[in-house]
């Protein structure tokens, strides 16, 4: 690794505005997932060291609450331009432990940047209401307050982005945060934290705990009562425990957990659009993102078509070490997510599908797995329903547009859909029908800072970005004046 700024490599948790080690002086070793070796260590937190957390981010929060939304803006906009001017550090750091190729990694550090942006200039825009009183000697006012503590849990596939959604808005609100981010990549969270100190902000009022015991820290932060909200992002078991823990304490919550993505193309689609969208939705981050293109739906006029041109396309896709210029499928995250893949591929092939693109473990062994396209695939296959979180494409078939609509909502997720057409009707139709929090439609990529992101059903509660994702941090106090 060859840090501009070495000190951006932090091997220490971030509590109360100091660096430091574990109490038991345990640490974890984190390693690049493209060859296996040690990058760096970090402290192996537990229960005391998350509660101290708890108690920093508290004795920070009547100061950081009280200061005005402008105040906050000026600090957070400082962290936002001291991210961007280290983007090329931040990439590496996200490339060496998380795998993802480097171009990517600068596109989340910029994307994850924007989040600081946004949510520094919509702190300033929390407004409250006056209610017409039904009696006349009374004024009803709202105000919005920041909700306190708050904690977040966050997933490596977006070590940055996933941090910055939550952080953001918690701050500009006048909330403080504890962050504990998963095990495989705190080292982008501890850089962000170190960035997050040069721009001011006040000790406590962002903490990071890193930990290889993801329960023990996440048992204090759902049971501690001093924490009123936890913003969970990842896999839907995890965050239905995690809110069933939040039960006790009634804390808020956001989650924005797992999705089975359909990507229906009509025959009416504009096929190279389509393909080229499917290569942004589905093979991003070697498919492991939450609203990756998880079930292709392709009409029957055109379904040998589009499988051809995206066999085609994803047949010249460069796998190997991110860190490498040409490289645009990186590794997967570790050897349970090949085996994860592997298995679902041979559940599919056996039952009937055919890989007319990769298939297998890539070549070059280890966590790489070629990119995949398989035809025939059919709802009794285990990719129909399950997360795929790889580098894999399922085509089915279908005929009618009720045929797809309903195909693509029988799952419990609901997260991101997409669809390809070009016939306006259709567009809104489906649109309406589908049962998903997010539809791209002629579009691949959907995320940005200044929309709303999250699901239905068990994809999870809550949205970030845009000014929803700053109320999630506000709570309404109602006022009555009387006497008037
Ligand atoms: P995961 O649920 O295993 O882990 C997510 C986080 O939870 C990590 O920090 C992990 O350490 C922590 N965790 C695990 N068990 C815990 C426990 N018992 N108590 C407290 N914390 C615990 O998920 P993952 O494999 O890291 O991430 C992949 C998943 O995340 C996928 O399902 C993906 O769809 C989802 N995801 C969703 C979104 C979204 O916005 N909806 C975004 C990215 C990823």
């Amino acid at each position: 690794m060859q840090l501009k700024d070495p000190a951006l490599l932090r091997q220490q948790a971030y509590i109360d505005g100091s660096w430091v080690n574990a109490d038991l002086g345990a640490t974890n070793a984190i390693r690049n997932p493209a060859n296996g070796e040690t990058i760096a260590h970090v402290p192996d937190m537990g229960g005391d060291e998350t509660r101290r957390a708890i108690a920093a981010a508290d004795a920070a929060l009547p100061a950081w609450r009280a200061k005005t939304a402008k105040e906050r803006a000026a600090i957070l906009r400082k962290w936002f331009e001291l991210i961007m001017a280290n983007q090329e550090d931040l990439a590496q750091i996200m490339t060496l432990e998380q795998g993802k190729p480097l171009a990517e990694a600068r596109g989340e550090v910029a994307y994850g940047a924007s989040f600081i942006e946004w949510f520094a200039e919509e702190g300033k825009r929390v407004y409250g209401e006056t209610i017409p009183a039904p009696q006349g000697d009374k004024r009803l006012v709202v105000i919005k307050q920041a909700v306190g503590v708050t904690a977040a849990i966050t997933p490596w596939n977006f070590p940055i982005a996933m941090i910055t959604r939550k952080v953001g808005p918690a701050l500009a609100a006048g909330c403080t945060s504890v962050v504990k981010p998963a095990e495989a990549t705190p080292l982008s969270a501890l850089a962000l934290a170190e960035l997050g100190a040069r721009a001011g902000i006040p000790r406590g009022v962002l903490n990071i705990v890193t930990t290889a015991r993801p329960a023990d820290v996440g048992g204090e932060l759902t049971s501690n009562p001093t924490v009123r909200k936890l913003s969970f992002t990842g896999s839907t078991p995890v965050g239905k425990r995690l809110m069933a823990q939040c039960a006790d304490t009634v804390k808020r919550v956001s989650l924005e957990l797992g999705g089975n993505a359909p990507f229906i193309v009509f025959n009416d689609a504009d096929i190279d659009a389509a393909v080229k969208g499917a290569i942004v939705s589905k093979y991003r981050n070697a498919g492991q993102t939450c609203v990756c293109a998880n079930r292709m739906i392709v009409q029957d006029g055109i379904y040998d078509q589009f499988a051809e041109k995206l066999a085609q396309a994803v047949a010249a896709m460069k796998v190997g070490d991110g860190m490498q210029a040409d490289v645009v499928i990186g590794p997967l995250i570790n050897q349970a997510a090949i085996a994860k893949v592997d298995a679902l591929v041979a559940d599919a092939v056996g039952k009937g599908a055919t890989a007319v693109a990769g298939g297998a473990r890539h070549a070059l062994g280890g966590n790489f797995y070629a990119p995949t396209v398989l035809t025939n695939v059919t709802a009794d296959m285990a990719v129909a329903q399950e997360e795929i979180f790889g580098p894999v494409a399922p085509l089915f078939r279908f005929k009618t547009d009720e045929e797809a609509v309903a195909l693509a909502n029988n799952t419990r997720y609901g997260l991101a859909a997409y669809f390809y057409s070009r016939d306006i009707g259709r567009v809104w139709r489906v649109a309406e029908q589908l049962e998903f929090g997010m539809v791209g439609i002629n579009e691949g990529a959907i995320s940005n800072e200044v929309a709303p992101f999250g699901g239905v059903k068990e994809s999870g509660i809550g949205r970030e970005g845009s000014h929803h994702g700053i109320e999630e941090y506000l709570t309404i106090k109602y006022l009555c004046m009387g006497g008037i």
